[in-house]
């Protein structure tokens, strides 16, 4: 079939070479005049192809087609007209010409949105479908007979760029050529239009762009459907302190989450011209643009905005700056501020050999710099402004007003991006230091009292005295945390930020956490009594550890090309994508504060997520010093927020969030299942890591004097308030009793007292509670017969939640004690007949607990045959307690399941999106 295409731009050339692609004979192409000495798209792809090219200003004169016009036309002998998109009257006499007639795309479903800008009154009016139609050809006014159309789902933040790159031309162009093939099989269909539904636009203009605060601007939804339909052509506008500014970039704030940084502009009050007719509450900015009210109370936030008069497109929260507050993103320039500015342009006259006072909107590369110029730049800063920057934020702030802006807002967060954080601090000395630490909730990189202002104690296990009153937060403060940590994720920094930003943070945290390991490792003493020296090596130490080793994974994370088969004669290509899962939340226990947050946060955080996190009650303060030490890092708001609180309330209602896509849990199995069943509402993807009863079996070839030292650690590490705690040893009976005097040895040995003095081995329980529970398990042990050899009482004439170092003996298999865990410095010891390793394995698995277990013995048979019989998530060998940040650390049966530490614990917080294309 011959074909003419009559029309112009991108579109027009696409649909060009898709129909010559398919074998159609293109006869030539009618396009518009060259503009500027430049020829259209279209006329260039079909100059290309050797196609003739005719370029008509006009086509007719009074209503005629010009007769030397038509002669040409004809002389092609087009059987078809396709019109992909064309601004031009063609005169009836050519329209109807070919054997087929012309075929014409329209960008609405054919007959609403009638005339020259369907797509912006699609959006205008708010129209949840969109989409296209391919009719026949009439006189311009768009009601010929209808031969296809094809609907698309209008996303609420749509606009008339994205709607048309997403749907209206990709999908254009491939139904043009199927219009084609259909008039070429001879089945395409002539469907009349309906008069129902029927709608005629007009075209819209700058002058109808205009808005009106009365009408198309006078709801929420209004607004942001009149300034998406307009984005970014003609661009709805409106007279802003007497200028006419453009914006662009509207989404709508959902009822109720205003973001909790808004304020008033910080430069002059912003008059918008009607705007305040009908007493609307004033314009505020934020983080991420300007919120601007609908008459309905809700709002919109758009992002950019164009002042008319210059052509300068700005973020639209910089509207009512001055130029120097502007370009700093900030008002008040320090002196030493604004003498960074002329060093700055003298570095530019240099890189780009220029003379004279360089304007704020000159770009770096569109001057001349090339991709070597950047690391000048960056060292030439930093020497003469010491500030660093990195290569790739400069190709982010490309003029000289961007670059000047971060400049400024670098030198404010300190030299090494720390910046100054001020917020209501405790502060005390202890330990040789003055320690300061919040007492609020945290959320959206700010310290805020809890909702309902309550506030519950926080007690020091050494001297059972309050340390400071904490913010007791409640449903209210979960839900402004995950519109914070929402808002985050799909709209703000972190969201768009790439992986290597995020890595960069996060090592950046990680630095700032050494930096205050003594100062952390000091208040994890004071509030949960660890003893300092393994606070400073363990609960910090393996806290920093964690958070460098995730970061290293944050530009590693990515899919697989997987073979699938072919669909013949067509291939096929199969691809996974690893995208973070969203809002996610976190409860942790109080054995490990820091520790337990870091093994799941920085996990959570390298994969892209954003997060929610309760810390346990009773040891809420190194997690809201960490939200400190996160602020400072520069992560940008809402990306962590952390709220203590009671886990009935404040855990619950994370876990019942229908936002919250994702909840990490470490604590108690009973817990542990009430957290299951709130998440199985809502389906949410959750990990959970929960008690233990780990077994250690010791064969009587072991090294013994190792042996007895690492059970010892096994059980007594940390108080025994340790998750993968030695919770019950099996000796083999021939070493029995010299283990259990061995072990008498070594606990007379601890040194129980301040959990600050430097040689103290065992500190206080963590809390009065917890030493009540254990007294109790004691007596139970003995009450059921088990032998107490020393211990089970609380430290005598010690001021504090001390308990002595327990060993029981003779402890049966059906005992409380050997069913249950204690959490608590309790060595629990059976003895097994020689050689029965099946036996021993049997009973070592006769629990539903399956966290983690040991073994000592020469014997590599031995070894290996526990290993790989033993139920648990864990296998110590010859060595106890030794966790590591690269290995998946989690549990079988009820201590959960998913894992922690690891390249695993990744997937926890990752979910795999299968791409399959067909080529
Ligand atoms: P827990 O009582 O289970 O509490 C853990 C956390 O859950 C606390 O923050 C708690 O809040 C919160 N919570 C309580 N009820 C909740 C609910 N209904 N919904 C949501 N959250 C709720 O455990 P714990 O006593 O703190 O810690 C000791 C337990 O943790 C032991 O069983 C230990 O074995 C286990 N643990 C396991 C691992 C592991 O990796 N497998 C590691 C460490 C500890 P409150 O502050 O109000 O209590």
């Amino acid at each position: 079939m011959k074909i003419a295409i009559i029309g112009q731009s991108a579109f027009g050339a696409e649909v060009f070479k898709l129909l010559q692609s398919k074998g159609y004979e293109i006869v030539g192409v009618f396009t518009i005049s060259d503009k500027g000495g430049k020829e259209d798209i279209l006329a260039q792809a079909a100059a290309a192809a050797n196609v003739p090219v005719f370029k008509y200003a006009r086509w007719r004169v009074k209503n005629q087609v010009i007769p030397e016009i038509f002669e040409e036309y004809k002389s092609l002998g087009a059987e078809l007209n396709v019109l992909p998109f064309c601004s031009q009257f063609i005169p009836m006499e050519i329209i109807n010409y070919p054997k087929h007639q012309s075929i014409v795309y329209h960008p609405s479903i054919l007959p609403r949105h009638r005339g020259a800008s369907a797509i912006n009154w699609t959006l205008i009016h708010g129209d949840e479908i969109g989409g296209f139609s391919i009719f026949w050809a009439d006189d311009g006014l768009d009601t010929g007979p209808v031969l296809l159309t094809r609907e698309v789902k209008i996303e609420p933040d749509d606009t008339l760029n994205s709607l048309y790159k997403r749907f209206l031309f990709p999908e254009g162009v491939k139904a043009m050529g199927e219009a084609v093939d259909q008039i070429a099989a001879g089945s395409a269909p002539k469907l009349v239009q309906p008069a129902e539904g029927a709608t005629y636009d007009p075209k819209m203009t700058a002058e109808l762009a205009k808005i009106d605060w009365a009408t198309t601007g006078a709801t929420a939804v209004q607004l942001h459907n009149f300034i998406r339909g307009c984005d970014r052509v003609p661009g709805a506008w409106a007279l802003v302190n007497g200028e006419r500014v453009s914006l662009f970039g509207s989404r709508l704030v959902p009822a109720g989450q205003l973001p909790t940084a808004a304020a008033p502009n910080p430069g002059q009050d912003l008059l918008i011209e009607g705007y305040a007719d009908g007493g609307r509450k004033p314009p505020l900015t934020h983080a991420d643009g300007l919120l601007l009210f609908g008459l309905d109370g809700n709002c919109v936030s758009v992002a950019t905005a164009r002042l008319e008069a210059s052509g300068k497109t700005v973020p639209a929260k910089q509207l009512g700056l001055s130029p120097d507050q502007a370009a700093a993103g900030v008002s008040n320039l320090t002196d030493a501020e604004s003498a960074m500015k002329p060093e700055l342009q003298r570095i530019w006259r240099g890189i780009l050999a220029r003379e004279g006072d360089l304007p704020d909107d000159l770009d770096f590369f569109k001057a001349g710099a090339g991709s070597m110029d950047v690391t000048r730049l960056v060292e030439e800063i930093k020497n003469s402004i010491q500030v660093s920057l990195s290569n790739e934020e400069v190709y982010m702030a490309t003029t000289l007003g961007e670059l000047f802006a971060l400049i400024v807002q670098r030198s404010r967060a300190g030299a090494d991006g720390a910046g100054s954080f001020q917020y209501d601090a405790v502060r005390l000395q202890a330990n040789g230091m003055e320690v300061a630490f919040p007492r609020q909730a945290f959320i959206n990189n700010r310290f805020v009292d809890a909702a309902s202002s309550k506030t519950s104690p926080t007690v020091n296990p050494f001297t059972e005295e309050v340390i400071c009153e904490v913010a007791f937060c409640g449903k209210a403060d979960v839900d402004a945390a995950v519109a914070a940590a929402s808002a985050a994720f799909h709209s703000g920094e972190w969201g768009r930020m790439n992986a290597r930003d995020r890595g960069r943070l996060m090592f950046r945290l990680a630095d700032l956490m050494e930096a205050h390991k003594e100062e952390l490792a000091t208040i994890e003493s004071l509030d949960s009594g660890a003893v300092y020296t393994l606070a400073l090596k363990t609960h910090i130490g393996m806290s920093i550890d964690s958070f460098r080793y995730f970061a290293g994974w944050c530009d590693k994370i990515h899919g697989q090309t997987i073979p699938i088969n072919h669909a013949r004669p067509n291939r096929n290509l199969t691809l996974t994508i690893r995208e973070p899962i969203g809002v996610c939340g976190i409860v942790t226990p109080w054995n490990y504060p820091l520790m337990m947050l870091a093994w799941k946060m920085s996990a959570c955080l390298a994969a892209g997520n954003t997060v929610i996190l309760k810390p346990a009650q009773v040891t809420p303060l190194t997690s809201l010093k960490f939200c400190e030490l996160v602020a400072r890092a520069g992560f940008p708001p809402g990306v962590v927020n952390v709220l203590p609180g009671p886990g009935a309330a404040v855990g619950q209602s994370i876990a019942e969030h229908p936002e919250v896509r994702k909840l990490g849990f470490t604590g108690s199995t009973p817990v542990g299942r009430t957290i299951m069943a709130a998440c199985s509402a809502n389906v949410k993807k959750c990990s959970l890591e929960l008690g233990g009863k780990s077994p250690l079996i010791v064969f009587a070839d072991c090294e013994f004097a190792k042996a007895v030292k690492m059970a010892c650690n096994g059980v007594f590490f940390n108080k025994g308030e340790n998750c993968i705690a030695a919770g019950r040893l099996f000796v083999e009976a021939s070493i029995h009793d010299r283990f259990v005097e061995a072990v008498k040895v070594e606990i007379a040995k601890m040194r129980i007292g301040d959990p600050l003095d430097r040689a103290t081995d065992h500190g206080p329980q963590n809390h009065r509670a917890h030493l009540d529970k254990l007294l109790e398990y004691c007596q139970r042990g003995v009450s059921e017969g088990a032998k107490l050899v020393c211990g089970g009482r609380r430290v005598a004439g010690l001021r504090g939640f001390f308990m002595e170092p327990t060993l029981f003996t003779g402890v049966q298999d059906h005992m409380h004690i050997a069913q249950e865990e204690s959490f608590g410095p309790v060595m629990i010891i059976s003895d097994f007949p020689d050689g029965d390793i099946d036996g021993v394995l049997s009973r070592a698995n006769a629990t539903e607990y399956g966290l983690a277990s040991g073994v000592f013995t020469r014997d590599i048979y031995k070894a290996l045959r526990v290993s790989e019989r033993i139920h648990a998530g864990t296998v110590f060998v010859n060595t106890y307690n030794k966790t590591d940040v690269a290995a998946p650390f989690g549990g079988f049966k009820q201590s959960g399941f998913g894992k922690d530490l690891g390249e695993e614990a990744l997937n926890e917080y990752l979910k795999t999106k299968t791409v399959t294309m067909e080529f």
